[in-house]
Formats: structure tokens, sequence, C-alpha cells
């Protein structure tokens, strides 16, 4: 009997984290610059968070999520998405208190059964921004801002805005009165589903993945062209703040994105190299999200990045890095002698010993081929010096014949340069 990662998961290996480092190391870096502080919510909470946020009528919710039973009949879901869990708790702990803008982001897998292909897993993870407090729509270009930052520091190219309104609860109903109204004399054209929800949640058609439904939806009137003044004008700050700063972006009627706790900006990010699924992330904002899970009203605006479609699409860097220094000794004295030396360089740089019986060139050439910068020879005539604080170091960045390059060096001078090597090069 032999096991495999479950369907649609996959192990991150070892020649993969350097990425996945980098990328991390990046989003944090940015966030902080942003102003933006992390928060780690529980990878599962309770159904009914994501069925009141996310909406029963979601895809998401429907068909995605993991829910399951506890031992006390508690109905629980692995966390689809960050942005329910992340309101969640800013309720549960009244992070707004005492300021006007909470800002927050997240990093971590979450988990939809969806059928898995290319760019698509059961477990996948995702980074996120929240800021939550504010509904100027400065806040909303500064958050498409941060997500743009992030791609370009990480090394991506060319990437687009596409950017929409979806209006808010006072210009919705008019766009629903005409969703319904186009389709319901296309009934027999929509799928089951699309016919349910066209009863229950008629938004929801526009983000059906059946051909048929998506011909027909893509004839019907969009919500940016229902909006109400307040969200006309909302939305026009959003395009003029966004060209203030430079950034390229288009308008795209059809981008509704399959949450119903979105309103008026909705807007993904997307990568040309991606072909079908080329969302590298998207967000928007949920004006209405805070007070449905049970908090004052409190309006707010997010994002979310795939991070698996990132480094889809990013350079690698290089997987495995070489020790900078290798010990090497052959002789039962010395390995003590040797280990010892070893824990303390480790305190400041990447280091091996190569130790047990084995011929000198040997283990030069070793040291040499794993690709280490300087080799510390601990051999029998060493062992004396070495317990004295004096190394026998040989700098191996001109190969092993150039015998200059052997030198006596004083145990805390050598420290000191290997601190300031690491420093400056990693
Ligand atoms: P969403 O929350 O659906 O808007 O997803 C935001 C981003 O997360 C997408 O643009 C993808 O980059 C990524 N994503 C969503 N679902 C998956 C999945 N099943 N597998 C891999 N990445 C995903």
């Amino acid at each position: 009997m032999t096991y495999k990662a479950p369907k649609g998961t996959h192990d991150i290996l070892p020649e993969e984290s350097a990425g996945w480092q980098r990328l991390e190391a990046t989003v944090r870096s940015v966030m902080d610059r942003f102003g933006y502080d992390e928060i780690r919510t529980p990878l599962f909470e309770e159904t009914t968070l994501f069925a009141r946020s996310v909406g029963e009528t979601s895809d998401i919710v429907k068909k995605e999520m993991y829910t399951f039973t506890d031992k006390k009949g508690r109905s629980l879901t692995l966390r689809p998405e960050g942005t329910a869990p992340v309101v969640r708790a800013f309720v549960e702990h009244h992070l707004g208190r005492g300021r006007d803008l909470t800002k927050l982001y997240y990093l971590g897998p979450m988990f939809r059964y969806e059928r898995p292909q290319a760019g698509r897993f059961r477990q996948f993870h995702q980074f996120g921004a929240e800021a939550i407090g504010s509904a100027d729509p400065a806040v909303d270009v500064d958050v498409i801002l941060l997500f743009t930052r992030i791609l370009e520091e990480a090394g991506l190219g060319a990437s687009s805005v596409a950017l929409n309104s979806v209006g808010d609860a006072a210009c919705r109903p008019r766009h629903v009165a005409a969703i319904r109204e186009a389709l319901a004399p296309r009934r027999d054209a929509l799928c089951p589903d699309c016919v349910e929800r066209l009863e229950r949640n008629p938004l929801r058609i526009l983000d059906c993945k059946v051909p048929a439904c998506r011909e027909l939806a893509a004839a019907i009137p969009s919500a940016i062209d229902f909006l109400c003044d307040a969200c006309r004008a909302h939305e026009g700050a959003v395009e003029e703040g966004l060209a203030a700063a430079g950034i390229w972006f288009r308008i795209d009627k059809s981008l509704v994105r399959g949450i119903d706790y979105y309103t008026r900006t909705a807007f993904e990010i997307h990568h040309g190299a991606l072909g079908a699924q080329n969302a590298l992330g998207g967000g928007g904002r949920y004006d209405g999200l805070a007070a449905e899970l049970g908090g004052p009203p409190t309006p707010g605006i997010g994002f979310a990045a795939g991070i698996e479609r990132i480094l889809s699409v990013v350079d690698k860097p290089t997987a495995h890095r070489p020790p900078v220094v290798v010990i090497l000794s052959n002789d039962a004295d010395g390995e003590v002698v040797a280990r010892r030396l070893l824990y303390k360089i480790r305190t400041v740089a990447r280091a091996e010993h190569f130790g047990g019986e084995g011929h000198v060139t040997k283990k030069f050439r070793r040291a040499n081929e794993a690709g280490a910068r300087f080799a510390v020879i601990l051999f029998k005539d060493e062992i004396e010096e070495v317990r004295k604080g004096i190394l026998t170091v040989k700098d191996l960045s001109a190969g092993l014949q150039d015998q200059e390059k052997q030198r006596k060096r004083q145990e805390d001078e050598f420290l000191n340069e290997l601190r300031a090597l690491v420093k400056r090069e990693g």
C-alpha cells in the first residue's frame, strides 16, 4: 500500500521552497510599507459564517466547501477564502476601536472542493489584505496599488487591472429586475442551476460557467449601467485615483466576483501568460459585510491573490543554497572539535562538516562540489590550533589548486568576516 497526497493537493517540495519564501517575504515587506498588520485566523470556522457572507447561492458555498461535523455535532468548514474570517475577527475583537481604518493582511492555505485542473487546486494558498473602516474611494485605490506593487516587486511584468462596479443596495434592485426581465423569456436556455438562480439570486447567473448561460449573460445589462449617483461618483473617483497613480486599467463590465458580499468596486488582476485561469487575484468592496456578521455597520475593501498562480509566472530562484563553510576532518579527536566549531560557525553562516574516514584530496573535492566558499581544515595537525582559536582556512573561490588561498586565521576574525559576507550576499 502506498500513499499519495490527496487529489487536488500538492506538496511544496524543498526545491520549490525558495520561491515560496521569497514571495512571502515580498508580500510581508510591501504590506509593512503600506501599513498592514498580519492577522492569522483559524483554518476552519463555523459553516454559517461562509453561508451568510459568501452567500448561500454562490458556487463556493453550494459546491465547494469542505464541511464536516465535529464530535459535538457542530458544522464546521475549512476556510474557502480569507475575507469572512478576517471580518469575523475584526468584529469579534473590536479591532476597529479607536481608529478610522484597520489594515490587515493574511497569508495561508484555503480549501475548495473544485475539479482539479491547471491552476486549480483543492488546497491552495492566498495572501490578501483588508482595509476596514472607510468608504473613501482613495482606500480602494490604495488597496489596488498595494496589490500591483506586490506583483511588481515579485518580479511580474505585464499584469493588467480589470475594474468594475457592482453597485450597492440602493442600485442593485434595478439591476436584478433588469436581469429577470431579460432572462425570464430565455428560461429554457439556462442551465438548471441558473433557473433556480433566476428565482433566488439572479446576479449569480453572471458568473455561471456553463457556455450557454455565459452567452446569455454577456447580452444582458451590466451593474455598472444601473449605478445610483453615489455609486457612480465612487466609481469615477477610483478611476481618477488609478489614473493619477499611473496604473493601467480597463473597465470590464462583465466582471462580477462570485461572492455575495461585494458592493461597488470589484477588480481583478490578470496575467497574459496564464491562459484560461489567468486571474492572479481579485477583490472588492464589502460595505455591508461587518453588519451582516453582527458588527456595527463598517465599510471595507480587500483583495486576495493566488500564490500558486503567481509562482507559476515568476522566475524561480536557485533552490538549494550551498554551505558557506565546510569543516573537513578525518580523525576521531578532530571529530569532537569539529562538531563544536560547526555549532559556533552556524551562529553566523550555513555550514557543514565532512568528517569520518576519507582521503584529504577527496574531502577537498567534495567541499568544492558542494559549492562551499571556505574549507576549514581540521586534520590531525590542526586539532591543537583549533582548540586555541586558530583556524586553517582555505578560500575555495579560486578553485582547489590555488595554494596561496590557504591561511591561518583567528577564529573571531574569521567569524566576523563570515558575518559580513552573509549580510552582503545572504
Ligand atoms: P477568489 O477568492 O476566487 O477571487 O480567488 C482569488 C485568487 O485565488 C484567484 O485569482 C486565484 O489566483 C486563486 N485561486 C482561487 N481558487 C483557486 C484554486 N482552486 N486553486 C488555485 N488558486 C486559486
